[in-house]
């Protein structure tokens, strides 16, 4: 077989989330939405219950009505896109709340589903989701009257924590809720390490359950151990692969693994990214073609079965660094090619 191998360590992502709920003290959920983040929403959903988490987000109500299938009655699943036209009957079917983000969210849902529950979210700076300060003045009286289930908003600048708009989004926060007594959340991973007047009363991490920064003590969660499909030997001065982009300098063996950019490992890593044969590292040399990667493996004294591109030795971040990019879009992008296992 020479799909390459995932391997996803779901003990690892609950050790994460209970080592961020143990920072935050305070209500911990769990962001799984994009099918958490391309490591299977049903899976570590069902997991993390299992260690204790109760509140579950997704970005869409479709997202939502998977994870309660998954999930049964029970956890709260909340809808970071809220209530939009058609999403009546996922909402109600699923038991979801919506995230209202408008004026309009507002109507449409007191409007079709009146009595079920629902939260607020308010746009502090970032300006992509939620009520603007305007807005919610206008609304908030007929809102609060209808008892929203929490109030939250997100941090822009949350992984640089110098950065003064992280102040400035929680003043804001703190003026537009003071006083109401509905429970608040403001942080996702990176707000939950900025200190304790960033927790309200619940924190709302994802990246950090998958082993990505800003959360830079988790534990490693996922391991990608990619199958030599062949070696050869080349003479100082050949090339290999397209564009004739790597020469060897003196005679080299050069192994073919079996993953590519159709396995959504991005382009741009080539020649800059490792892998690892134990705690070996081997350069990427050449392009990142569709279906394989090729190696310098010439200081191996021993050719190995597979060689491991993300694991210990090598994080999301360390690879996205590589490839110009987050560790979100590493993680994110993770192809369906994969013979995945998920390890409890
Ligand atoms: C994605 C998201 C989160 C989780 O963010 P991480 O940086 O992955 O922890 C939390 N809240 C909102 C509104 C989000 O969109």
């Amino acid at each position: 077989m020479s799909t390459a191998k995932l391997t996803i360590d779901l003990s690892a992502i609950a050790a994460n989330w209970r080592a961020l709920a143990d920072i935050a003290q305070v209500e911990t959920a769990a962001v799984v939405k994009a099918d958490a983040y391309g490591l299977d929403a049903a899976r570590v959903g069902q997991h993390l219950a299992q260690a204790g988490a109760r509140h579950f987000f997704v970005a869409v109500a479709e997202e939502g009505v998977a994870l309660r299938r998954a999930l049964g009655a029970g956890p709260s699943i909340s809808v970071f896109s809220g209530h939009m036209a058609g999403d009546a009957g996922a909402i109600a079917g699923a038991n979801l709340v919506p995230m209202i983000n408008s004026v309009d969210q507002m109507l449409r849902h007191v409007e079709a589903l009146p009595a079920h529950p629902f939260g607020i979210q308010l746009d502090t700076g970032m300006n992509r989701l939620g009520m603007e300060p305007a807005e919610w003045s206008a609304l908030r009286d007929l809102a609060l009257a209808q008892n929203p289930t929490l109030i939250m908003s997100h941090l822009a600048c949350a992984d640089m924590p110098d950065h003064p708009m992280n102040a400035a989004q929680r003043a804001q926060f703190e003026d537009m809720t003071n006083g109401i007594d509905v429970p608040r959340s403001l942080s996702a991973t990176g707000g939950t390490l900025l200190g304790a007047e960033y927790h309200y009363d619940m924190v709302r991490p994802g990246v950090g359950l998958y082993g990505g920064l800003p959360f830079s003590d988790a534990q490693s969660v996922v391991t990608l151990d990619i199958p030599v499909i062949q070696t050869r030997e080349v003479s100082a001065g050949e090339t290999v692969g397209y564009a004739n982009a790597w020469t060897a300098s003196a005679p080299s063996r050069i192994a073919t693994i079996s993953a590519g950019y159709a396995d959504g490992l991005i382009r741009a890593m080539g020649g800059k990214a490792q892998l690892f044969c134990g705690g070996v590292a081997v350069p990427v040399i050449g392009r990142v073609s569709m279906d394989l990667i090729t190696a310098d493996v010439s200081h191996l004294p021993d050719i190995p079965d597979s060689l491991q591109l993300l694991g210990p030795h090598q994080s999301v971040d360390d690879l996205a660094e590589h490839a110009g990019t987050i560790g979100y879009e590493i993680l994110t992008s993770l192809g369906a090619r994969y013979d995945r296992a998920w390890r409890t």
